[in-house]
C-alpha cells in the first residue's frame, strides 16, 4: 500500500530542552563537537546511525526526552553547547577585525553543495569545495551567501550487483527530514520565485535556507504544486538528463539565484551582495539576470546603450573561478536552443537583446565551434576577475582560454589562481583534535597552530593514535563489506571471511573519488601479479581501501569499478584490497584519518587541484600522488612521495605503464621499508618525522581558511572596489563602456611605427642603459587612453621573449595625425641573450588587466 500524501511530524521538545532544536537548526554541528557530544547522548546508537541531528530528533521516543529533560547535568551541558552556538553567530571575528571596508555581503553560486552526510547534495570534489568554502567563511566572518538547488534525489545513492556492477537508486529526500527550512513571506506563505519558460507558464521555484554557522544557503526547489510535473522535475536529480534539463536547472541557478537572494534580503533585511562568485559555468545566467535587472529597471537616460553600462558593473562585480581542464567538462550548448530560451520576447529574460546573450557565450575565436553556446566563455566574459584552482591548474586555463585573448601570451592571459583548500574542524579526527587540544592548541582557533602544535606532540603518542584511527577504519570498512557483500546475494555463513580483512597493523594505503577516466581508478591493476605480491608480502604487506562512484551515464567508469571489484573479490587477496561501496562525507571522515597513505594518480594535468589528499594530510596521512593539482605545487620532496609522470609519452598504454611501475616501485622500495622499520617501542621514526614535516609545512597551507582570506583579498575586496568606482557619481559604468567602444573602434589605426635605440650595440655589457624612443601612430585615440611598453626579457634561439618584463615609456612629443613619440629605457643586470619590443595596450584605472580587452599592438 502507498500513501497518497506524506508529510513529516516534527517532534515537540520539551521546554528545558528545547536548545536542540536550535542546535540542530544550524549545520554548524557538524564541526562543533560540543554539539555532536550532546546529540550522542539524546540516542546513541541512533546518532551513530544517523549522523543527523533531524533525523535523530525525529526518531527518538518522546519518553526519552522527557528523560533527558529531567536531567540537569544533560540540560546543563546542552545550553554550553546552545551558548556556544550563538557566540559563534554573534563574535566579531576575523573579516569585522581585518576587513572593514570589504565587500557587505559575497553570492557564492554552485551547482552542488557539501556540507554534511545529512544533506547530500554534491556528487564530488566540487560540492565538498563549496562546503568547506562556507564553513571556513562561517568561521572568518566573511559575509557570504551561498546559492544552490535542492535536488530532490541528491545524486544517487550506490551498491554493487552480484557481477560488481555499479547500481544506482535515487531515494526520494524529503525536505521536511533535512537540516533546512522554508523562506516564507510575513504572512508565513512560502517565499517562491518565477522564471518566464518560452512557450510554456512560468517556472516557478521555492526557496529553502541551511544555516552554515553564519553563512545562509540558498536552496532553489521547482517540486512545487504551481508547476507542472516536468517543472517539477527540474530539481530532480544531480547532473541528470539532457542539455535541456540542465539549460532549465542553470537557468533557475543563474536568474533564479538572484531572484532568491532578492527575495531573502526583502524578507530578511539581509544585505545585498556587492560581489557574485561563480563556480563553473552553471552559474553564468546569475550575470544576466543582472544585466536585465539594470537595464530594465530604470531607465536612467544613459546615452550610452545601457546594456554596455550594465554589463560593465556585472563585469566588476562578479569573480569566475574555472575548476576543470579537461574539455569535456566544459559546458555548452547548441547555440539554437539559447536563442529559443532567450527569444526578445517570450523569453527567459524580456527586453535583454538575444544577440547580445549569444555573443556573450559564443566561441567565436580559432578553433571555437560557432554553432556553440559556451558557459566558460560567458563565465570570462561576464567576470572580471578570473581563476583557476591550482597554480598548474592556473597556468593550464590560461593556456586553454588563450583564443579569447589571442594577442596576449599565456603569462598574460588574464586567469590567476588560488589553491583549494579543506575546512579542517570537518575533517580532522577527534582523537587527533584532542590530542592537540591538550597542548592548548585547537582547529577552531588557528588551524595553523594546530598543525604545527599535532607537529610537536611526541611520536609515540601520535602513533598510538594512528592506529586507533587504522583501527576503527578496519571495523568500518569490515561492517561496510558484510553490508554489500548481503546486497549481493551472499548467505551470513559465507561471510566469516570479512571478519578478518584487513588489519589495524598493515601500511593503509587509500584511494577515493569519482571515476571519470583521468582519475585511472585502476591504474594499480597494470601488473596485477605484482600488486598481489605487494598486498601479500610476507614482512611488509601492504593493504587498499578504496571507494568511489562513477557518474550514471558513464559506462567506462562503470566498466572500471568492475574490473577493480573482480579483483577484490579474489579470495587469495580480498583481505587485503576493498571497494567500498558508496563514497560520501560519512565514509570519507572514516577514510582520511585510517589511511598512512593517500594515493592519486591522475592523468596529468587534468586533476584541477584535489583536495582528498590535503584531508588526508590534516590527519598525519603522507601523499602518494602524480605531480598533479595541488600537489604540482607543495610537494617538497619530503612531505610525501612523487610519482613520475610520463607527460611527453603520447602512447597511453605505454604511459600507464611506465606511471604504475613507478608506483610500485615506490611502494615497494620506499613506502613499505620506512613504514615497517619500527625502533624498540614499534614506532617507525622515519616514517614520524614525515609525518611530523607534512603537518609543519602543508598544514598551514591545505586550510580552507587560507583559501578564503586570499578570496578576500585577491578577488571579492578588489571587485567590490572596482564595482563601487563604477557606481560613484552613477555615470562611470556608462563611461566606462563609451570608452571601451571608443578605444575599439579606434585600435586598427594604433600601430607601432618605429623604434630607435641607443646605449647598446650589437653586444653590450652588464651595466649597461637601454634607452629607446618609439614612434606610435594612434589614429583618434588619446595619449591618455594608451600605455606604450618596452618589453624586455630573455631571447630565445627563435627570437621569442621569456620572462618578460614590462616598463612603461612616457610620452615626449606629440605630432600631427595622431601620432607621438614615447621614451624610456632599463638597465641590463643580467648576462644572457637579451630582447626587446614595443607594444601599445589601453589603459584605463577600471581594468583589472593589460590583457582584459583583448587588444595590442606590437612592434
Ligand atoms: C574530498 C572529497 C572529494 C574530492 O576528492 P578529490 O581528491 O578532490 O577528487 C570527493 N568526495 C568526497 C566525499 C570528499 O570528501
Amino acid at each position: 500500500m502507498r500513501a497518497i500524501r506524506r508529510f513529516t511530524v516534527r517532534p515537540v521538545l520539551p521546554e528545558p530542552i528545547a536548545a536542540l532544536g536550535e542546535l540542530a537548526g544550524n549545520l554548524r554541528w557538524c564541526w562543533d563537537p560540543a554539539a555532536q557530544d550532546v546529540f550522542a547522548e539524546v540516542d546513541p546508537s541512533l546518532w551513530r546511525r544517523t549522523q543527523d541531528p533531524v533525523r535523530l530528533l525525529g526518531e527518538v521516543a518522546p519518553a526519552r526526552l522527557d528523560e533527558l529533560a529531567r536531567d540537569a547535568a544533560f540540560v546543563e551541558r546542552l545550553d554550553e553547547a546552545r551558548d556556544g552556538l550563538r557566540r559563534y553567530l554573534e563574535d566579531d571575528r576575523w573579516y569585522q577585525r581585518e576587513v572593514p571596508d570589504g565587500p557587505r555581503a559575497i553570492a557564492y553560486f554552485s551547482p552542488e553543495f557539501g556540507i554534511a552526510a545529512a544533506l547530500p547534495q554534491y556528487s564530488g570534489g566540487l560540492g565538498i569545495l563549496a562546503g568547506d568554502h562556507l564553513k571556513a567563511a562561517s568561521d572568518l566572518g566573511v559575509p557570504i551567501v551561498g546559492v544552490g538547488l535542492l535536488y530532490r534525489h541528491g545524486y544517487f545513492t550506490q551498491t554493487l550487483s552480484r557481477e560488481g556492477w555499479q547500481q544506482e537508486s535515487y531515494p526520494v529526500l524529503d525536505p521536511d527530514e533535512m537540516p533546512i527550512t522554508a523562506l516564507r513571506e510575513a504572512d508565513g506563505s512560502p517565499a517562491t520565485i518565477a522564471i518566464a519558460m518560452p512557450g510554456g507558464p512560468d517556472l516557478r521555484a521555492r526557496v529553502w535556507v541551511a544555516r552554515v554557522g553564519r553563512v545562509p544557503l540558498l536552496l532553489l526547489d521547482t517540486d512545487v504544486d504551481a508547476n507542472p510535473s516536468h517543472y517539477a522535475d527540474v530539481t530532480d536529480r544531480l547532473y541528470g538528463g539532457g542539455s535541456e534539463h540542465r539549460l532549465r536547472q542553470e537557468l533557475l541557478l543563474g536568474v533564479g539565484g538572484v531572484r532568491a537572494l532578492r527575495a531573502f534580503s526583502r524578507i530578511t533585511g539581509a544585505r545585498e551582495p556587492e560581489v557574485y562568485h561563480t563556480n563553473e559555468g552553471h552559474a553564468g545566467f546569475q550575470g544576466l539576470e543582472r544585466i536585465r535587472e539594470l537595464t530594465t529597471g530604470d531607465g536612467s537616460g544613459q546615452t550610452m546603450p545601457a546594456f554596455d553600462a550594465a554589463l560593465e558593473l556585472v563585469r566588476a562585480s562578479t569573480v569566475f573561478t574555472t575548476h576543470t581542464p579537461v574539455p569535456a567538462g566544459i559546458d555548452r550548448f547548441e547555440r539554437t536552443l539559447i536563442s529559443q530560451y532567450f527569444a526578445a520576447d517570450g523569453g527567459v529574460l524580456p527586453g535583454v537583446p538575444t544577440d547580445r546573450v549569444l555573443g556573450l557565450g559564443g566561441e567565436d575565436y580559432a578553433d571555437g565551434d560557432p554553432s556553440m553556446f559556451n558557459m566558460a566563455v560567458m563565465g570570462f566574459r561576464l567576470g572580471q576577475r578570473a581563476n583557476g584552482v591550482s597554480r598548474l591548474h592556473g597556468h593550464v586555463s590560461r593556456e586553454m582560454f588563450n583564443g579569447l585573448w589571442p594577442a596576449f601570451d599565456e603569462g598574460e592571459v588574464p586567469i590567476g589562481s588560488i589553491t583549494n583548500g579543506v575546512h579542517a574542524p570537518t575533517w580532522v579526527a577527534r582523537e587527533l583534535r584532542a590530542l592537540v587540544a591538550e597542548i592548548g592548541a585547537d582547529v577552531d582557533g588557528d588551524p595553523a597552530a594546530f598543525a604545527r602544535a599535532l607537529g610537536a606532540v611526541p611520536f609515540g603518542r601520535v602513533w598510538g593514535i594512528k592506529r586507533e584511527l587504522r583501527s576503527r577504519l578496519v571495523t568500518d570498512a569490515r561492517a561496510r563489506l558484510r553490508e554489500s557483500w548481503t546486497r549481493r546475494g551472499a548467505a551470513p555463513a559465507e561471510l566469516g571471511w570479512t571478519d578478518e580483512a584487513l588489519s589495524p597493523d598493515v601500511l593503509t594505503i587509500g584511494f577515493a573519488r569519482r571515476v571519470p577516466s583521468y582519475k585511472r581508478l585502476t591504474l594499480m591493476l597494470r601488473d596485477p601479479e605484482r600488486l598481489k605480491r605487494l598486498l601479500l608480502d610476507p614482512e611488509r604487506p601492504i593493504q587498499l581501501v578504496i571507494a568511489g562512484k562513477a557518474h550514471p551515464a558513464d559506462e567506462g567508469g562503470k566498466r572500471l569499478i568492475q574490473d577493480l571489484v573482480r579483483f577484490a573479490d579474489d579470495p587469495d587477496v580480498r583481505h587485503r584490497i576493498v571497494f567500498l561501496p558508496n563514497y560520501d562525507i560519512g565514509m570519507a571522515q572514516q577514510l582520511y584519518p585510517g589511511c598512512d597513505v593517500w594515493l592519486n594518480n591522475p592523468l596529468r594535468p587534468y586533476e584541477a587541484c584535489g583536495t582528498s589528499g590535503m584531508k588526508a594530510a590534516l590527519n598525519g596521512g603522507l601523499n602518494l600522488s602524480i605531480l598533479d593539482g595541488w600537489w604540482d605545487e607543495w610537494f617538497d620532496g619530503e612531505n610525501g612521495w612523487a610519482i613520475p609522470s610520463a607527460d611527453g609519452v603520447d602512447d597511453p598504454d605505454k604511459r600507464d605503464d611506465l606511471e604504475a611501475a613507478a608506483l610500485y616501485d615506490l611502494v615497494e622500495r620506499e613506502i613499505a621499508p620506512r613504514f615497517y622499520d619500527r625502533d624498540a617501542d614499534g614506532v617507525p621514526v622515519r616514517w614520524m618525522e614525515m609525518m611530523r614535516h607534512t603537518l609543519e609545512s602543508l598544514g598551514p597551507k591545505v586550510l580552507a581558511t587560507r583559501m578564503v582570506r586570499d578570496y578576500v583579498a585577491g578577488l571579492y575586496a578588489p571587485a567590490s572596489v572596482a564595482a563601487r568606482g563604477l557606481e560613484e557619481g552613477g555615470s562611470g559604468a556608462g563611461e566606462l563602456a563609451a570608452w571601451k567602444r571608443r578605444v575599439r573602434d579606434g585600435w586598427p589605426a594604433v600601430r607601432v611605427e618605429h623604434v630607435e635605440s641607443h646605449g647598446v650595440g650589437e653586444a653590450a655589457e652588464v651595466g649597461a642603459e637601454l634607452s629607446v624612443r618609439a614612434y606610435v601612430a594612434l589614429g583618434d585615440l588619446d595619449v591618455s587612453d594608451v600605455e606604450v611598453q618596452l618589453l624586455h626579457g630573455r631571447a630565445e634561439g627563435d627570437d621569442r621573449l621569456t620572462s618578460v618584463q614590462s616598463v612603461p615609456l612616457s610620452p615626449a612629443d606629440r605630432f600631427e595625425g595622431g601620432r607621438a613619440a614615447y621614451v624610456g629605457g632599463v638597465r641590463l643586470d643580467r648576462a644572457g641573450p637579451f630582447g626587446y619590443t614595443v607594444r601599445v595596450v589601453p589603459r584605463n584605472p577600471h581594468l583589472a588587466s593589460t590583457a582584459e580587452l583583448g587588444l595590442a599592438a606590437l612592434a
